[in-house]
């Protein structure tokens, strides 16, 4: 018994295609528990580090601001010093910058220059000797920044200094006002998270900057503008036509976010995961369940066959009919051939359902048969049969005992058949040695050669469903069957059309020489006590000779 092969005690099959189903369940099943946590780890990471990039791109704009306006008093403090016209150092002079540096928010000093020497400040007139120095760098509308500037006060910490040319004296006068500002003016920004701050001109100069960065590192962020990563650090720099601002902070804060984000949505990748793997279990028990069907199928005999009348097309008559399985489960369900028979294919059950097949037929129609000796059964093939050819002597044997002729058997095979067309040449001759004729099946959707159809033993080919479906409609494959036809004809095989439907293809066929057709123009495949009936009402209408 060749299911045997196939069943354990239990019924169940155990092959080691459901070892391979087992085997690659579990590793989906380990990938389904993984990746949902990768991928939410890579979504925090690059959420994360989006959100950094637009936190310190909005503090590089605050702080923008803030300088912009610390900038400006000291700008209008310059001015209007200027306007008043004040170059003497004298009490009201020196009272006047008093006032203007005490008003002035972020201004701390204001000294005057004459020929180039600091003659009084804010705080009274100056003896010892002070030049003014080279500014760091000039703004684009004219403001001189000098860097590290000691103040009047002693021991106060180093400032910066700014100037303005002025609007009535000429620059070389050497006369002219300047105040001091700290550098923390500029970056009077309170911040959410520690993040280090700068000021720098528009060539990436630092005029100011405050905490943990090298300032190395904060040039080089600042020349290069924009945002982005460098290092360990996120920054962003915003530009105004004076200046650039920086804001900068150190991915170590982005890490703590993103643990926090992966512990927010870890709920969300267990759930993820949960379906996934609950879709595994679901498919490879079905799957498992699906091949468990089948073999309890075969041995429980729940398959049966339906024959598909075939017509002559000069005499109408029914000369034969295809064998296709139907399968209807025990709870009453069908399942479709397109589905089983692939199904079958792939987990090794091709084989026994093969015999229950070829068992069916000949019980079937083995007094149809003997009766009508110039009537025939065609019978699929499947690739591993073809190969293994081991359905010959199931075949032989079955028709010896009911005296049914070879001849009568006609055997058809898909192009996917032939791949391995050793062991397919090899088959085919020993059916045909046998006495079976052979079909070429579905012809026209695979790879077949003309070399490969001149090399098989082939009598017959079946020209595919989607051909006759393009007859008369103009589709660019209607215009490829009369060269299949002519093919055929060349090679000396008889014709069977699939899939006719119509009046008009049947007529296209007769006239362009096609023998036999088979479709829903005539009948579906027919269960076989209707079958034989459709056979006999069939040869009533045609006054078939009753033979003797
Ligand atoms: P196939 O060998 O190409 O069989 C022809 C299919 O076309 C059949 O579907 C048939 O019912 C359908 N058909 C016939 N005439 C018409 C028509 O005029 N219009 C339309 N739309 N369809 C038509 P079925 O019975 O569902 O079989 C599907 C496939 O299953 C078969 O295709 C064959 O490849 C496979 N199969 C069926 N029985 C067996 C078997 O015993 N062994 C093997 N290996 N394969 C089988
Ligand atoms: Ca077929
Ligand atoms: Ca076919």
């Amino acid at each position: 018994m060749p299911l045997a092969r196939f069943t354990n005690n239990s019924g169940m099959p155990m092959t080691t295609q459901r070892r391979g189903v087992m085997l690659i369940a579990g590793m989906l099943v380990v990938l389904a528990a993984i990746m949902p946590l990768i991928g939410i780890a890579a979504y925090a990471r690059h959420d994360a580090a989006k959100y950094e990039l637009s936190h310190v791109q909005e503090y590089s704009e605050w702080t923008l601001q803030r300088a912009g306006s610390s900038l400006d008093v000291a700008r209008s403090v310059l001015d209007r010093l200027d306007k008043e016209g004040w170059r003497d150092c004298s009490a009201d002079h020196m009272a006047r910058m008093r006032v203007l540096a005490v008003d002035g928010r972020s201004v701390e000093e204001i000294g005057f220059f004459i020929d180039g020497r600091l003659a009084c400040t804010s705080w009274g007139r100056v003896t010892s000797i002070i030049p003014s120095t080279p500014p760091a760098t000039v703004l684009p509308d004219g403001t001189a920044v000098h860097l590290g500037v000691a103040s009047q006060v002693p021991g106060a910490a180093p400032m910066i200094a700014l100037s303005r040319p002025s609007l009535s004296r000429p620059a070389s006068s050497g006369s002219f006002h300047r105040v001091l500002m700290p550098s923390e003016r500029l970056l009077d920004v309170l911040t959410d998270t520690e993040m280090a701050l700068g000021v720098a001109d528009l060539q990436g100069n630092l005029i100011a900057v405050r905490g943990a960065i090298d300032p190395d590192t904060a040039r080089t962020m600042a020349a290069r503008g924009g945002s982005g990563r460098m290092g360990t650090h996120f920054y962003a720099v915003g530009q105004n036509d004076d200046f650039r601002a920086l804001a900068v902070t150190d991915q170590s804060l982005v890490a703590a976010r993103i643990s926090q984000d992966i512990w927010r949505m870890l709920p969300v990748s267990l759930g993820i995961s949960a379906i996934l793997i609950g879709l595994i279990i679901w498919i490879s028990r079905r799957n498992l369940s699906l091949e468990g069907e089948l073999a309890v199928g075969i041995k429980d005999r729940e398959f049966f066959v339906c024959y598909q009348p075939i017509i002559e097309l000069s005499t109408g008559l029914c000369v034969g009919a295809e064998a296709l399985l139907r399968w209807t489960r025990s709870n009453g369900s069908s399942v479709p051939p397109d589905l089983f028979i692939p199904f079958a294919e792939q987990h090794q059950l091709i084989e026994p359902l093969t015999d229950v097949m070829i068992d069916c037929v000949v019980t079937d129609l083995a007094e149809l048969l003997r009766r009508e000796r110039n009537v025939h059964i065609t019978i699929n093939i499947s690739a591993q049969d073809m190969e293994s050819g081991r359905f010959l002597p199931v075949l032989h044997r079955a028709l010896s005992e009911t005296s049914i002729d070879p001849s009568q058997v006609w055997l058809e095979a898909t192009e996917r058949g032939f791949m391995d067309a050793a062991a397919a040449s090899k088959t085919l001759r020993s059916a045909r040695e046998n006495g079976h004729m052979i079909a070429i099946d579905d012809f026209g959707t695979g790879y077949s050669s003309l070399a490969m159809l001149e090399q098989l033993p082939l009598d017959t080919l079946k020209i595919d469903r989607s051909f006759i479906d393009a007859i008369g409609r103009g589709a660019a494959t209607s215009r490829v069957i009369p060269h299949i036809i002519d093919m055929a004809h060349g090679l000396r095989l008889n014709i069977v059309a699939e899939g006719v439907e119509t009046v008009e293809q049947e007529t296209y066929l007769r006239k362009s020489g096609v023998k036999f057709a088979q479709g829903w123009l005539y009948s579906k495949a027919l269960p076989v006590e209707e079958f034989l009936q459709f056979f006999q009402d069939q040869s009533a209408a045609h006054h078939r000779p009753i033979p003797a």
